[in-house]
């Protein structure tokens, strides 16, 4: 093999340290990539791919240094590393090869992606689990680069892994570190850690370190001089080993990346779970809060898409991370519904203040590129443009008296100091680089005003020279320029060439044109270009000490984005409210749920945008104290039963966010946690049926709920044959009603589970209302108390357009079915033992459903068509 140039050297070098990501190796304006890596980058960027030697042995693509951005993006969004290996001299002035390091390593989770959505956080979240035998404690922490939020907290006991995954697929990070031992061991409810759980597939780059990095001594001591404390208590993370372990690992994947001081992160939190209404991932997913449940579908199913009215990204984001973690604190609750009350009582005021709000930028953001030296002078200008708004907002929200709207205005910080020095000192519409001159106001550094007047006056003397030339030697055509190889120079056509005076230098030759020197153009070219190389330096020195003082009032532009956020949230809530006429709801601690006339926000504004229909409105009363505790729904497909469903879930998590709801009435008892099983979410690459899933699920319900959470069950059962199913609902219902108590809505399509209302007194049968016409059923979408008459599966497969022959069949089938199974039950009902209820249904053969067919169904009672079954059964057997 022929030996290795030296930057080929280099670059072997800098590869074998980054051996995990695609190495962009900085050669004059452009980024190279070689060997697999240009392979591969050529695939996913559809870039050319050619070859470095002659031989063709060195494979190599490359993208232009200044349209990097965008390639890198779309490198990190398919879940790619990228090491970057800048040039470290000028190469005008290196001796030899060019000093090249690696000066940054940009991953999924820690580049800050421009396009990243305004309400979207980029988490790069870490894990530890520690006593994989013993007792359990899992930490998790959470940071998000782009805004400098760093959260942590920790899990125990026999669930303790459940939870951090449970939690991962809710916050949904878009990269996990973990030490590289995790995976493969056992958790204490004996479940294997594996890392191919629906949760952590969602998650799409996973960053295995090594497991030291996990480790008491070497990620605390990270904490504390990072945060410049000396004891973890000072951060509310005392007694919480796991949570900081799993904090100072993500400060170490900071360092190692080469992310730069991260002076914008300057605050470390511990938050828990419990003090917030509990959504697993399950339900997140299934009443499609933030994300649509498929892929790809439009986000005008989701909540947040119907709740977002919010003037500012930071708003956005907050109502988002809200959604996902409503209080459960009445006292938050309640101040935030009296500050949603009072600006929804007033319309000019609550204009006021949203009006203040249309110019804010992303202040976080803005701060995260400050902080990771990435904001050019357009950016920081944009922040102060930011801060000048803040006053007329401060303004309007001191016109509000509730006592949510004056703590957030009192010491509201419009951070003046900070817009002061970017007014005083920065240009006020300056270039997109700080290259490129002019960033710095005139007037702040007397050098540099110099500097700036003599290089201006060097240009004015080049001109005189050019008329002076021309009028000496009598060249019309003669012209004084510049280029960045040979300098200032005198360009003469090579036809004026004989004209041209002895004391003019050649330094250039051209097909048309000549070029020259003169001594005095010399020492001019020295003059301007010192001056300007002085002024650059000027002017960057001046822009560090600008960003410096950003810095050190990170803390202050970090809580006066709190406020901002929260002011928009309020804003929003109220806009909603006055807008669409909904309601404050009632809330205590007791254990009712009790809605009036409510409707669904997403499915209402959805009939409303499409023009299909009013929305029915419906009731709902629960009480896991006394009264009933469970809603047994029934009725056909698309009658609505679903929708009622998550009406009452979307409605308790925005009146826990602090959110007016679509019902003429509310009240509410705070909900603990809210639990769904709704339709099937095949998971067969997983290696898990649907059946499968569901019963996961349901187990997490039964296994956990509590007598103050909201389970939603949605057609339990539907997934094996229909006696296992039906007995499984039947034995769930029973344990939800005896046992657990908690406020219950079950929706089926097994009618026969309506006969529990005559033996369980805290069950109560709706039903969703058909019309019947002459030409066909109408879905009246009306819930009402009862069980439904019948099923109208047959019916609704007859509107899905089935051959009539096979519908005629099988309504005769059910007859049969429905005469023989309303007695089985009936007697189930009546003797409760379980093992009666399971051994009394017996599947229908196929055989004895065509002997039937002969006999007059219609003619026999309930009783004889048991009876009649039974002796078929026998006589079949036998
Ligand atoms: P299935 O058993 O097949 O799942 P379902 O009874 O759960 O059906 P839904 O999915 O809740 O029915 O509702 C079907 C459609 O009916 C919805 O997409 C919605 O457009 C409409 N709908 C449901 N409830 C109402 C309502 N209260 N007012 C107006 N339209 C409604």
């Amino acid at each position: 093999m022929a030996a290795l140039s030296p930057a080929m050297r280099q670059y072997r070098s800098a590869k074998e340290s980054y051996p995990d990501t695609l190495l962009f190796f900085r050669m004059g304006d452009f980024y190279e990539l070689f060997y697999e890596d240009a392979v591969l980058a050529a695939r996913e960027l559809q870039l050319t791919l050619t070859a470095r030697d002659k031989a063709r042995s060195v494979p190599m693509c490359g993208v232009p240094y200044h349209a990097a951005e965008t390639y890198l993006h779309r490198l990190l969004r398919k879940g790619y590393r990228v090491a970057i290996c800048e040039q470290m001299e000028d190469p005008k002035q290196a001796k030899g090869v060019v000093r090249r390091e690696v000066t940054r390593v940009l991953t999924p989770g820690t580049a800050l992606d421009l396009t990243l959505g305004a309400e979207q956080s980029n988490y790069l979240a870490s894990v530890v689990v520690n006593g994989i035998q013993k007792a359990q404690v899992c930490g998790l922490a959470l940071l998000d680069l782009s805004t400098g939020e760093f959260r942590a907290t920790e899990f125990s006991g026999p669930t303790a892994w459940l939870q951090t995954v449970d939690e991962l697929g809710r916050v949904k990070p878009i990269e996990l570190l973990y030490g590289s031992g995790l995976f493969g061991g056992i958790d204490l409810t004996g479940e294997a850690i594996r890392e191919d759980s629906a949760a952590l597939d969602a998650v799409q780059t996973k960053t295995p370190l090594e497991s030291w990095v996990f480790t008491a001594d070497h990620a605390l001591p990270l904490i504390r001089s990072h945060f410049r404390v000396h004891s973890l208590d000072g951060l509310g993370l005392g007694g919480h080993e796991q949570a900081a372990i799993a904090a100072g690992a993500l400060l170490h994947y900071m360092r190692a990346t080469k992310q730069g001081d991260l002076e914008h992160v300057n605050g470390l939190r511990f938050y828990e779970r419990s003090s917030c209404l509990e959504l697993d991932a399950v339900s997140v997913r299934n009443l499609e809060l933030v994300e649509p449940l498929f892929s790809g579908e439009s986000q005008q199913t989701t909540l947040f898409y119907t709740l977002d009215a919010c003037c500012t990204p930071m708003g956005k984001r907050l109502l988002r991370s809200t959604l996902l973690r409503p209080s459960s604190d009445l006292t938050q609750i309640e101040a935030r519904l009296d500050a949603v009350a009072e600006a929804t009582a007033n319309l000019r005021l609550r204009e006021d203040l949203r009006q203040a709000m249309s110019g804010l930028l992303d202040l976080e953001r803005l701060l995260g590129r400050v902080a990771l030296d990435s904001a050019g002078p357009r950016e920081v200008v944009s922040l102060a443009a930011t801060l000048r708004c803040l006053p007329s907002l401060l303004n309007a929200a001191r016109q509000f008296k509730a006592t949510k709207w004056a703590s957030l205005a009192a010491d509201f910080d419009a951070l003046e100091d900070v817009q002061d020095l970017v007014d005083r000192t920065i240009a006020e519409d300056p270039p997109v680089s700080l290259s490129d001159g002019g960033v710095i106001r005139t007037g702040v550094d007397a050098e540099l005003d110099e500097l700036r007047e003599l290089s201006r006056s060097g240009r004015q003397a080049l001109a005189a020279i050019e008329e002076r030339e021309r009028q000496r030697t009598g060249i019309a055509s003669l012209k004084v320029r510049f280029n960045n190889v040979f300098g200032y120079y005198i360009e003469v056509t090579k036809a004026n060439s004989k004209s041209v005076p002895a004391d003019y230098e050649r330094k250039q030759t051209l097909v048309n044109a000549e070029r020259f020197t003169t001594p005095e153009l010399k020492e001019y070219e020295t003059k301007i270009l010192t001056a300007q190389d002085r002024s650059g330096d000027i002017e960057r020195r001046i822009f560090a000490q600008v960003r410096r003082q950003i810095l050190d009032a990170a803390g202050r532009i970090r809580e006066t984005a709190r406020r901002v956020a929260e002011i928009d949230l309020l804003g929003c809530f109220a806009h909603l409210a006055a807008l669409r006429g909904w309601t404050r709801p009632s809330i205590d601690s007791s254990g009712l749920l009790e809605f009036i006339a409510a409707r669904h926000p997403v499915v209402e504004r959805r009939l409303e945008e499409s023009g299909g229909g009013r929305f029915v409105p419906n009731s709902v009363h629960l009480d896991a104290d006394s009264g009933p505790s469970i809603l047994l729904i029934t009725g056909p497909n698309m009658g609505g039963k679903s929708t009622y469903l998550r009406q009452t879930a979307l409605l308790v998590i925005m009146a826990q966010c602090g959110c007016f709801v679509p019902a003429e009435q509310m009240r509410l008892g705070l909900v603990d946690r809210i639990y769904t099983r709704i339709g099937a979410s095949d998971n067969v690459a997983r290696g898990r049926s649907t059946f499968m899933v569901e019963m996961t699920e349901t187990a997490a319900i039964l296994n956990s709920a509590t007598n103050r959470s909201l389970v939603l069950l949605d057609e339990m059962g539907r997934g094996t044959a229909t006696y296992d199913g039906l007995s499984l609902a039947w034995a769930t219902v029973e344990y939800l009603h005896d046992r657990l108590g908690a406020r219950t809505l079950f929706a089926t399509h097994y009618h026969e589970l309506t006969l529990l209302a005559d033996r369980l007194e805290r069950l109560l049968n709706l039903r969703v209302t058909v019309k019947e016409t002459a030409g066909g059923i109408v879905f009246l979408h009306a819930v009402e108390s009862g069980p439904a008459s019948k099923s109208y599966g047959i019916e609704v497969a007859r509107l899905a357009g089935l051959p009539s022959l096979v519908i005629a069949r099988a309504r005769e089938v059910l007859k049969l079915h429905e005469r023989a199974e309303s007695q089985q039950v009936r007697d189930a009902v009546s003797d409760p033992a379980p093992s009666m209820q399971m051994t009394m249904f017996t599947p229908l053969s196929q055989r004895i459903v065509d002997r039937v067919a002969e006999v007059d169904i219609d003619g026999l009672t309930p009783r004889e068509a048991l009876n009649l079954l039974a002796e078929l059964q026998r006589e079949l057997k036998g």
